[in-house]
């Protein structure tokens, strides 16, 4: 795997060294991401990936040493220097240095890793529903895209695993269904689409964002509501939305196989056409 970091004015190769024991990021996980895509030549919605690192770093108490358009422009030059048509992660990085327990918004350091990272195949995955939830948002930073909600999320990601099936479907607090481990849900029944109204306790994906304004631009129904497992459990198609996968069907629930649905398929196409529509890269 090619790998590039952009750190401290410079462009490293492989993975270099930034985090000491007296590092804030390091004793107690002051730490934020993001996760954008380029592909085929395009980088979809990379400005709201940017934007959405800089918030996340306010969210978490830091303070952001860059601006989102000043990451943005560095991560047109980071793609540049992989093979032309390379599927890529970009991932802006945010960490703090110093505080005590919380961040000293003053020592927020920035990177940006950029690997490459070939899109999963749309054959579909299981899931089932996790015994781990997400949690409330007065719990945990659920308003940004903070490291530290990530073990959770492996938790619920281990215990499918050991169960037999690809992915986890969280609940909320309260017992409705907030997303899967690392993409947003959605579920087709007699041709309407629901996805669980954000309520604080999942992230509100930019590709979700995307996808919803994409159907209801095409005349399909999208309800943001409240989905219940049995709701999922009666569903006639299931699938994700997400930076890394972008659109993928669920092919078994639970111990119910299930074909790739129609909407599943449009959501994937009408994305991958909105894709290719923006500015080359
Ligand atoms: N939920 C979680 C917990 C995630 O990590 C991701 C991936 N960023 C998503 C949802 C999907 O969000 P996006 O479409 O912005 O990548």
């Amino acid at each position: 795997m090619k790998s590039l970091t952009y750190l401290d004015g410079e462009w490293h190769e492989g993975n270099p060294s930034v985090l000491g024991p007296a590092t804030l990021a390091t004793w107690l996980g002051a730490v934020i991401f993001d996760g954008a895509r380029a592909f085929e030549g395009v980088a979809p919605d990379l400005d709201l990936h940017c934007q959405r690192a800089v918030v996340s770093a306010e969210k978490m108490g830091m303070k952001s040493p860059i601006s989102a358009a000043e990451i943005e422009k560095l991560a047109l030059e980071g793609i540049k220097k992989f093979p032309a048509d390379t599927a890529l992660y970009i991932k802006p990085l945010m960490w703090a240095e110093d505080g005590w327990i919380y961040p000293d918004p003053e020592t927020t350091r920035f990177m940006l890793h950029i690997f490459d990272a070939p899109l999963p195949e749309p054959k579909g995955f299981s899931a089932h529903i996790s015994s781990r939830r997400r949690p409330a948002p007065d719990q945990a930073p659920t308003d940004a895209k903070a490291a530290c909600l990530y073990p959770n999320a492996g938790r619920a990601l281990r215990e499918a695993a050991e169960a037999g099936f690809d992915n986890a479907v969280m609940l909320d607090p309260v017992g409705n269904v907030a997303e899967f481990a690392t993409a947003n849900i959605f579920m087709a029944k007699d041709g309407v689409v629901k996805t669980p109204v954000p309520n604080g306790t999942f992230l509100n994906g930019i590709t979700r964002q995307r996808v919803i304004k994409l159907l209801r631009e095409d005349g399909v129904t999208v309800e943001e509501t409240s989905v219940t497992p049995a709701d999922l459990r009666a569903a006639d198609e299931i699938w994700s939305t997400g930076n890394h996968a972008k659109v993928m069907p669920v092919t078994r629930f639970e111990d119910r196989e299930m074909q790739p649905g129609p909407i599943a398929t449009k959501s994937r196409e009408l994305y991958w056409a909105y894709a290719k529509s923006g500015v080359p890269v």
